[in-house]
């Protein structure tokens, strides 16, 4: 079983890390093409990792069209790795540092 919302911050770091903005739609996309996420899942299923993500202070929700939502980050994302659980995970360095996998303090 795959957390989404790493996921989510993977792409966000591969493919968004320097971009002004992006979109649900964009991440999505590449979510669907990594192949790691279940089929089953839609957009809609997305919305409340997107939501969560802007709660933590990763990104904000800048704009929205009908069910595109724009968003930008705050800084970009770096690569830690969790002393814990030892997983990689792209986290913003103003965020409170926890793993994003197992909660550990990184
Ligand atoms: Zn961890």
């Amino acid at each position: 079983m795959t957390d989404v919302s790493l996921e989510i911050r993977n792409i966000i770091f591969e493919k968004f890390n320097s971009d002004e903005r992006f979109t649900n739609d964009q991440i999505f996309t590449e979510l669907q093409k990594s192949d790691k996420i279940e089929k089953s899942l839609t957009i809609d299923d997305m919305e409340k990792y997107f939501n969560e993500l802007c709660d933590i202070g990763i990104m904000r929700n800048i704009a929205q069209n009908f069910t595109t939502q724009w968003f930008k980050l705050f800084d970009p994302l770096e690569k830690t790795t969790c002393p814990s659980c030892k997983a990689e995970a792209p986290i913003n360095k103003s965020e409170e540092k926890s793993c994003p996998l197992c909660k550990a303090a990184i």
